[in-house]
């Protein structure tokens, strides 16, 4: 049945999945592109699900792709069950969203070998991606970009969960008109209205930060949108990354004397003023992701009018 059942099984056959490829390197191991055999249909069992198999759903059944492309990754062998349960953190957190910009969780194999089988995003990290191709990339495409991950963090929004990581080193490529948020490593699930103190053992995207989460390690949607803003400029400067060359415990003070990344070039003046609204040092001021996602919206129209 491929119905969606309510709750879904997400352990995978690891005989159906066959890594090839090392295409990146996380923080606990090596990251693969493989394939992923799709289980077959059970026999006498059709989508329908009353024994008889019509030739529509024998269509449907035979026109679903056997094999999919998917991007595996793995945990180094370890005997600490924390490291573990920590790599998997990501899947369970992942397991939870269904969002056209998010990327999907397919499966886990459990056991060691720990692998995470994911969707693949084919095109690979957004930063060297807008490096690669900065000569081609439209103004309009990467206001699209800008504009789909407001979606998926307008969606994260209205689940009450904070990303605490949005960068563009955590935006992957689908295609060229596709971006997908990844990287659910640092995540939690936070209650409305509470915030989460992170450990102070990990290290912290500084300059990504809001002013709350470096003083205070406060970290909520409103400090998501601060991250977000960043993220518009690095799209927005082809891959450049914020405040190179500054120290990171001068970040601060810069931000404190009211201090705020620049204008990038050919960037609309309504979204500078958006991402400047995302940069106000009061949280409270800064708005939120639907409306973000709003504006983001009439920006992409007036653009293409342009
Ligand atoms: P970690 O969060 O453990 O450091 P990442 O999720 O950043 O690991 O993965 C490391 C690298 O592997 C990424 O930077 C990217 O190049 C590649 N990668 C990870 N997931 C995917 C995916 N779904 N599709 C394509 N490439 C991916």
């Amino acid at each position: 049945d491929y119905s969606t059942p309510t709750v879904r099984n997400y352990e995978l056959d690891r005989s159906l999945i066959t890594p090839s490829a090392k295409i990146g390197v996380g923080q606990f191991g090596d990251v693969y592109v493989g394939t992923y055999t799709l289980p077959k249909l059970g026999k006498g069992k059709n989508l329908a699900g009353n024994g008889k198999n019509s030739n529509s759903d024998q269509r449907n059944a035979d026109s679903r792709p056997d094999v999919i492309q998917v991007a595996i990754k793995t945990c180094k062998a370890n005997d600490d069950p924390e490291k573990t349960e920590n790599f998997l953190a990501e899947a369970y957190i992942m397991q939870k969203f269904d969002h056209p910009h998010i990327i999907r969780l397919i499966g886990i194999c459990s056991v060691m070998p720990i692998w995470i089988v994911m969707e693949l995003a084919k095109l690979g990290e957004l930063r060297a991606y807008l490096k690669t191709n900065s000569e081609r990339l439209s103004h309009g495409t990467l206001l699209k970009y800008c504009y789909q991950l407001s979606t998926a963090l307008s969606y994260l929004e209205s689940k009450k969960f904070v990303h605490r990581d949005i960068a563009a080193r955590n935006v992957l490529v689908s295609s060229p008109t596709c971006v997908k948020l990844a990287d659910f490593g640092l995540s939690r699930w936070v209650s409305d209205q509470s915030y989460y103190h992170s450990t102070p053992t990990v290290a912290l995207p500084i300059k990504w930060m809001s002013p709350e989460s470096i003083n205070f390690r406060r970290f909520t949607t409103a400090s998501d949108v601060w991250m977000f803003g960043v993220c518009i400029w690095e799209i927005l400067m082809l891959g450049v990354k914020p405040f190179q060359g500054v120290k990171n415990s001068d970040v601060i003070l810069k931000l404190e004397n009211g201090e705020r990344l620049p204008l990038p070039p050919n960037c609309p003046p309504r979204l500078y003023s958006l991402m400047s609204q995302c940069w106000a040092y009061e949280p409270l001021k800064r708005p939120n992701f639907k409306r973000i996602k709003e504006t983001l919206h009439e920006i992409l129209i007036e653009d293409s009018i342009n």
